[in-house]
């Protein structure tokens, strides 16, 4: 069993589309351990990217992500960091493959509507992050 970090950035919660993100994570077998919806403070947000601090685009990235609320998950499931991955499609949507919540409801290769963590050490990092061990279920 495995654990990753889902967000709905700014731009997914602004399209209404929360629960269809939802549906699809659930339809493919995947549990929700946590989730809650907060805004990102701009601090907040310059840590949760930290690695892409040195990137061109960290400044807008970290803007875009304390722009509106946000919905940040738990999700729970065999090999969910890969699932959720996939689920997601590519960074860039226009290089997505059909079907896939970003080449779905992506804007801009920056307002991507999901966040998901990209290995188990970002992973641990990313839940601790947001979450304590109150709030996460064994599901
Ligand atoms: P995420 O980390 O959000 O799950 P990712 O792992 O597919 O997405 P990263 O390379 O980690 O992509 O980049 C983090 C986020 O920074 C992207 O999801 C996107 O919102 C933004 N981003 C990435 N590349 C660019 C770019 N070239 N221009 C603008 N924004 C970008
Ligand atoms: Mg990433």
């Amino acid at each position: 069993m495995e654990r990753t970090l889902s967000i709905i950035k700014p731009d997914g919660v602004a399209k209404n589309v929360i629960g269809e993100v939802i549906k699809r994570f659930e339809t493919d077998g995947i549990k929700i351990a946590a989730m809650k919806m907060i805004q990102l403070t701009e601090a907040g947000a310059k840590g949760f990217y930290a690695v892409h601090k040195d990137r061109p685009f960290f400044n807008s990235l970290t803007d875009f992500m304390t722009s509106g609320p946000i919905v940040v998950m738990v999700l729970e499931g065999e090999n969910v960091i890969a699932r959720n991955r996939k689920l997601m499609g590519a960074t860039n949507f226009e290089e997505a493959e059909v079907g896939t919540i970003r080449k779905d409801y992506a804007t801009n290769i920056e307002k991507n509507v999901v966040h998901g963590s990209d290995a188990p050490e970002t992973a641990a990092f990313e839940i601790g992050y947001f979450f304590n061990a109150f709030e996460i279920q064994e599901r």
